[in-house]
């Protein structure tokens, strides 16, 4: 069947869905407050680290459940695309400064919590001094102990960006950029609304999560994997991308401020990145930013459908990239279901999903 589909919002959920939707032989319209460049969009800021179990010391096991899936399918989906993404599965290093033990005994503590079928087995280890230098030399023995999470990954979020938009140029979908919308305004089949913060009108209990990032570029320094470090105050992630640039990240602000990356911000930032290598010192400034990541107050994904013609997606959090491709999955299958079969047994049909909880309406 094929049908006349309005994807509202053409951020990371937007872009993502609106590729698959034209695969499948559906017409597709995209509306997009701000321009193909994603600028508008959290996903334009975004580390896009791909960390289940790091992110489960912070978060419900869904997301560790959803983000493995995820990781499943994320090369699937990139080697689809026209354009090369860059996406790596090296893991993440975490380390700390011995002055901060506790908070590794805490993030250990916290690891261990998680259902064993979760917890990677022996792809979570606790390593030595030796073993973070033969994994990142650059370190050298700046660290005595760490915690590697193996098979953890990332991808360059702008390239993806980018390769989307050139898929969905090279399909019959139409864009439409510079046009801020809502569902009511929109005239199709079905809308599916990916609006993230943008959808706060008609998703009162929505809350934006400021996150300032900065972007450096180094070529001294010469990370292969993001590493973490553990600070009591500003506990931060290094992650490396294509061309000697480095994400370092991110503050976690309840305000749904957007204005430029305060002065407090980037000293805290750029302070524990010079402490994790001093060689950071040297290297050049390119970006300092800052962006809401959409937020519900359990601060878990959601896929909600009126009951008509709209179906919205939101609530991705800090998790955006680690969960998307799964979430995708859920909201096409929702889309499915509804189109062929209404409401009928829906509950019966949700319960039997693999992530049964995204549903709710
Ligand atoms: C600092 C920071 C770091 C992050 N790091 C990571 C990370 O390492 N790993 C990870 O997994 N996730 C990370 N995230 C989270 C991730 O970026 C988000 O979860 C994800 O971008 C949410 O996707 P989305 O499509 O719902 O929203 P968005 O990406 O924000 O896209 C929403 C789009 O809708 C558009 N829009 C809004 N209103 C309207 C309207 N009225 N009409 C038309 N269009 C509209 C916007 O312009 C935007 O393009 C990070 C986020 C931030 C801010």
């Amino acid at each position: 069947m094929s049908l006349n589909i309005a994807v509202l919002g053409a951020g990371l959920m937007g872009r993502l869905l609106a590729v698959e939707l034209a695969r499948s032989g559906h017409r597709v319209a995209v509306y997009e407050r701000g321009g193909s460049d994603g600028q508008t969009a959290a996903a334009h800021i975004a580390a896009a680290m791909l960390a289940p179990w790091a992110e489960s010391v912070v978060s419900e096991p869904v997301i560790v459940e959803l983000g493995l899936a995820s990781l499943e399918r994320w090369p699937r989906i990139i080697a689809a695309l026209l354009r090369p993404v860059f996406f790596q599965q090296a893991g993440t290093l975490v380390v700390w400064h011995p002055q901060d033990r506790d908070q590794a005994i805490q993030f250990s503590a916290r690891l261990r919590t998680l259902d064993p079928g979760l917890r990677g087995g022996d792809r979570v280890r606790e390593i030595s001094g030796t073993d973070i230098q033969t994994l990142e030399p650059a370190l050298g023995q700046r660290f005595a102990q760490g915690i590697y999470l193996a098979g953890e990954g990332q991808l360059d979020n702008r390239s993806l960006l980018d390769a989307l938009l050139a898929q969905l140029e090279a399909s019959a979908v139409a864009l439409h950029w510079h046009t801020e919308t809502a569902p009511d305004h929109i005239r199709a089949d079905w809308i599916i609304d990916c609006r993230g913060l943008g959808a706060k009108p008609e998703w009162r209990t929505l809350r934006g999560v400021r996150g300032e990032v900065v972007r450096v570029q180094s070529s001294e320094v010469g990370l292969t994997r993001p590493v973490r470090l553990l600070h009591p105050r500003y506990p931060l992630y290094i992650a490396p991308k294509p061309g000697g640039v480095y994400v370092i990240g991110a503050t976690q602000i309840e305000t749904e401020d957007t204005s430029p990356a305060s002065v407090r911000s980037a000293l805290e930032l750029l302070s524990a990145l010079y402490a994790v290598h001093p060689a950071f010192g040297e290297a050049r400034i390119l970006e300092l930013a800052a962006h809401c990541r959409p937020a519900l107050p359990d601060n878990l994904p959601e896929i909600r459908w009126d009951g008509g013609r709209l179906i919205q997606v939101n609530g991705l959090y800090r998790h955006g990239y680690l969960i998307a491709p799964a979430v995708m999955e859920a909201a096409l299958a929702l889309l499915r279901r509804v189109a062929e079969r209404g409401g009928a047994d829906l509950e019966s049909w949700c319960a039997a999903q693999p992530f049964p909880s995204l549903y709710r309406r």
